[in-house]
C-alpha cells in the first residue's frame, strides 16, 4: 500500500475536502501512475451530490486521468515506467463475457469497474478516482498518450472525447449528414470537432446566447438557440442525428421534430426518466430512433487519442487549482465553462507540501 491524497465528497451535501487514502501496491497486472492532469466531467458533480443515487463516500470524483508510470506490475508488457498514459472512466470488467469480448468493456455484462465509487473485482475496496496524486489500474484499462498530444488538453478526451466519439462512430456519422450536438459543455463542445471531422455539416442547439460566436469558433456551421420556439419550428425536419449532451431532463419532443425521417436522437447525458413524456408520434411516424451511449470500450478509447492527434482535435481547457474545485463545479452548472475543467495536480501536491 502506498499513501495517496486527494479532493474528496464526504457526503452528498457537503463541499470535496482534501482527503487521505491508501493506494493499492501493483498486482501482476497493474500500472502505477503519477497523475498529472484530471479533468473535471459533469458526471463527478452528479456523483458527488448523490444525483443517481449510487454514490459511496467517502467519493473521490474524476475520471479523465492523464499521469505518468512509475511503475509496473510482472505481467505487465503494454506500458512501461515514464510512459505518459491515461484512464478513462472504467478501471475493471468482467473480462469473458460477449461485451468484453467484443472490446465493448463499457457494457460488460457483469458490469464494469467504474474508475470510483465502485468494489475493486479482487479485494472489494471502493476504486477513488484521479482527484488525486496516483492511481493503479491493471493495464488493459490504461491506454497510451501519444507525444503529439498536449497532456492537460488531452484529459477530456478519455471521458467527453469517446463517449461523443464513439456514438458519432456507431451510427456510421458521414460527408454531409446533418448533425446537430444539443448543449455546448464539455462533452458538446467535443462532439461538434468529431462530427467536423468525420466530414458532417454541424449544428449546435444551445440554451446560451453567449455561445453563438463560440459555437461558431468551435466549427459549427449553424447555431439553433434552442429557447427560441421559432428557431427550432424552422429547423424541423432537417437533421439526420443529434447528439444530446444535456444533463438534465429536458423536453425531447421539440428536438425529435427536427430530426428528418429515420433520424437518430442519441442521448448521452441523461440516464434519468424522460420526462415529460415522449410523444410516441415522434418517433413512429418518422421511423426516428432514440438511442443511448454510454462511454467508449478500451480499444476505440486508444482509437480516439489517435484520431485526435492525427486530425489535430484538442479539448479546449482552463486549468484549475484544486483547491478551487467546488466553485469549479458552481460554474459549470451555470454552463460558465469553455469548455473543460482540467486540474493541474501540481496544485495538489503544492497544497500537500504546505500542510
Ligand atoms: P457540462 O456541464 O460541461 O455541459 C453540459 C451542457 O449542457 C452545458 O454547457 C449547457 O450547454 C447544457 N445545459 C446545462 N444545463 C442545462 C439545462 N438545465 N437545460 C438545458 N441545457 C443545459 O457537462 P458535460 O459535458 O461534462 O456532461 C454532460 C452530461 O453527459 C452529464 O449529464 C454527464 O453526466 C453525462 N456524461 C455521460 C457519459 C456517457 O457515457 N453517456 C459520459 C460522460 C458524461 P449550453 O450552455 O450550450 O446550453
Ligand atoms: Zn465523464
Amino acid at each position: 500500500m502506498t499513501k495517496a491524497f486527494g479532493y474528496a465528497a464526504l457526503s452528498a451535501t457537503t463541499p470535496l475536502v482534501p482527503h487521505a487514502f491508501e493506494r493499492r501496491a501493483p498486482r501482476a497486472d497493474d500500472v502505477a501512475i503519477e497523475i498529472l492532469y484530471c479533468g473535471v466531467c459533469h458526471s463527478d458533480i452528479h456523483q458527488a451530490r448523490n444525483e443517481w443515487g449510487i454514490a459511496v463516500y467517502p467519493l473521490m470524483p474524476g475520471h479523465e486521468i492523464v499521469g505518468q508510470v512509475t511503475a509496473v506490475g510482472s505481467d505487465v508488457s503494454r506500458h512501461k515506467i515514464g510512459d505518459l498514459v491515461g484512464v478513462g472512466c472504467m478501471v475493471d470488467s468482467c473480462r469473458h463475457c460477449d461485451a468484453c469480448h467484443s472490446d465493448l468493456e463499457q457494457y460488460c455484462l457483469e458490469g464494469p469497474t467504474m474508475t470510483y465509487a465502485t468494489p475493486d473485482r479482487v479485494d472489494g475496496t471502493i476504486t477513488m478516482g484521479g482527484y488525486s496524486n496516483s492511481i493503479v489500474v491493471s493495464e488493459r484499462f490504461v491506454v497510451s498518450v501519444p507525444e503529439k498530444l498536449d497532456p492537460a488538453s488531452a484529459a477530456p478526451i478519455l471521458c467527453a472525447g469517446i463517449t461523443t466519439y464513439s456514438p458519432l462512430k456507431h451510427y456510421g456519422v458521414k460527408a454531409g449528414d446533418k448533425v446537430g450536438v444539443l448543449g455546448m459543455g464539455g462533452l458538446g463542445h467535443m462532439g461538434i470537432k468529431f462530427a467536423k471531422a468525420m466530414g458532417a455539416e454541424v449544428t449546435v442547439f444551445t440554451r446560451s446566447l453567449s455561445k453563438l460566436e463560440e459555437a461558431k469558433r468551435q466549427g459549427a456551421d449553424h447555431v439553433i438557440v434552442s429557447t427560441d420556439e421559432v428557431q427550432m419550428k424552422a429547423a424541423a425536419g432537417r437533421f439526420d442525428f443529434l447528439l444530446d449532451t444535456i444533463p438534465v431532463q429536458h423536453d425531447l419532443n421539440p428536438y425529435l421534430e427536427t430530426l428528418r425521417f429515420d433520424g437518430v436522437h442519441i442521448l448521452v447525458g441523461l440516464i434519468e426518466p424522460i420526462e415529460p413524456a415522449l410523444h410516441a408520434g415522434n418517433l413512429v411516424m418518422k421511423r426516428r430512433v432514440i438511442a443511448g451511449s454510454l462511454i467508449g470500450g478500451m480499444a476505440e478509447t486508444q482509437e480516439v487519442l489517435d484520431f485526435c492527434a492525427e486530425h489535430g482535435i484538442t479539448c479546449d481547457i482552463e486549468m484549475l487549482d484544486i483547491q478551487h474545485i467546488n466553485e469549479a463545479y458552481e460554474r459549470m452548472i451555470k454552463g460558465d465553462v469553455k469548455y473543460r475543467f482540467v486540474i493541474d495536480m501540481a496544485t495538489l501536491r503544492a497544497a500537500q507540501a504546505k500542510d
